[in-house]
């Protein structure tokens, strides 16, 4: 699989704009670029200041987005757009973003299921290794999946490159009632 081409880059490059303040923002939304070992250094000291209950933050801060973003595209895309579609255009600009490519042809939008992967989710690099690790990518594709299906959705990390595996690995379903 090839990388993203110089013409997606450039037009990613194109939705950046840094206002006089120096505030960058990516689509109207404001964007910072950061390493993504402060993520990783943020969870490891969420792990060691709350022990066993520290993965439902970084669920639950990652579904927070996950929903806003949804909400963002649906918006800029229309009430008549697909669900596929919409979570197609959110995985592409995830990828752009360096989080990992990201395939969700299985995923069933409407039915708010399915298996989600992601090849670099860079939340599995971490020191402690050895466990399922990316809460946050599982969060996040549960707020955008919820959104996209209009039910809430609950996200489970079944495999982790953290633990060995060679990619994330995310399943779906619907919240029971
Ligand atoms: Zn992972």
């Amino acid at each position: 699989m090839q990388g993203p081409s110089s013409e997606v880059f450039t037009a990613f490059r194109n939705l950046l704009a840094l206002d006089a303040k120096g505030r960058l923002t990516l689509e109207g939304v404001r964007t910072v670029v950061i390493p993504a070992a402060v993520l990783v250094n943020i969870e490891q000291a969420a792990r060691q200041i709350l022990g066993r209950g520290w993965s439902s933050i970084p669920y639950l801060a990652g579904e927070t987005n996950g929903r806003e973003i949804a909400s963002i595209v649906r918006g800029r895309m229309g009430p008549d757009a697909p669900p596929e579609a919409l979570l197609r255009v959110i995985a592409d600009r995830t990828e752009l973003r360096g989080l990992g490519r990201v395939d969700v042809s299985n995923v069933d939008v409407a039915l708010g299921c399915g298996v989600l992967t992601m090849d670099a989710s860079p939340l599995a690099e971490s020191p402690a290794r050895g466990e399922a690790y990316c809460y946050l990518s599982a969060g996040l594709w549960a707020g955008v999946i919820s959104i996209l299906a209009g039910r809430n959705v609950d996200a489970k990390e079944t495999e982790c490159r953290a633990a060995g595996a060679p990619r994330c690995t995310f399943a779906f379903e619907p919240t029971p009632l």
